[in-house]
């Protein structure tokens, strides 16, 4: 386990209580905090499942994907369904997204107070999710549940989170989110085509918190340039296999000390 790690750990362990119930903001509080649900590639992983992360900003949690069941995840962290506003689908691949059809299931005939905005990458996704509830027997998706079809530009901002897509080249309907809150800058690239192809220049235009970055489809010493160029306070590489290690070790050792992290499962970063 690194410093940077065991730092998160304990992090995670101080922070959690706090975070599961009350959330009137105090001195020194951190307000803009992340959890990986899951951090794995294309398949699970010992201990790691698919790509689900899990953004709180004061008492709003959203989720950037849901590729594996998040309510396990809300329940095990005491965290309420009611404080999810939003969900974001950077893809369709299952990886991204198996953990879709439990989270809208649920929250359609059970935590029904839950009020939840869905952006997914096409119409046919929304048919899709809705096709399988009616097989499950439920008519139709309540009042409160809503999908809306992601285009490249800004989709969200409830005053509190503001998320602009940036359009990828891993899937033709493919995003990555820049995501604005509490006045720091984070970055989600989703899956990509490569850093060279696709990498969103966005994060050249904001002095950036935080990038989250897949480290799966290529070697992540690929990111090395982008990074020296636009200089971010830290970087996240998640969805990678064992096999990705070297390149991403090689990449740690070419930028300054725990400037990147490699996220793991229950994993928090507080930005
Ligand atoms: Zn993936
Ligand atoms: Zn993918």
């Amino acid at each position: 386990m690194t410093e940077g790690e065991k730092s998160c750990k304990t992090k995670e362990m101080a922070g959690g209580v706090f975070f599961a119930g009350a959330a009137k903001k105090q001195k020194g509080d951190v307000f803009v905090r992340l959890t990986f649900f899951g951090s794995s590639h294309g398949v699970p992983e010992p201990g790691r499942k698919c790509t689900c992360m899990l953004l709180e900003v004061r008492e709003n949690c959203y989720f950037i994907d849901m590729g594996t069941p998040a309510i396990d995840g809300l329940t095990k962290r005491g965290i309420s369904t009611d404080r999810v506003k939003s969900v974001f689908v950077t893809h369709m691949h299952g990886d991204h997204t198996n953990g879709l059809i439990p989270f809208v299931d649920l929250l359609n005939w059970y935590y029904q107070t839950s009020k939840v905005s869905i952006y997914l990458p096409s119409e046919e996704a929304d048919s899709a999710i809705s096709g399988w509830l009616a097989c499950n027997g439920e008519a139709a998706l309540r009042e409160g549940i809503t999908f809306h079809t992601l285009k490249e530009g800004p989709v969200f901002d409830d005053g509190l989170l503001k998320v602009t897509a940036v359009k990828t080249q891993h899937t033709a309907d493919s995003h990555a989110f820049l995501v604005q809150a509490e006045g720091k800058n984070l970055l989600f690239t989703g899956d990509l085509a490569s850093p060279k192809k696709d990498f969103p220049q966005v994060v050249l235009e904001y002095p950036m918190d935080l990038i989250v970055c897949e480290g799966a489809h290529f070697s992540a010493m690929e990111y090395l340039p982008i990074f020296e160029k636009c200089g971010a306070k830290r970087y996240c590489i998640t969805h990678y296999a064992p096999w990705n290690f070297p390149n991403m070790l090689e990449l740690q050792k070419a930028l300054p000390k725990e400037q990147l992290v490699f996220a793991t499962d229950d994993m928090i970063l507080e930005i």
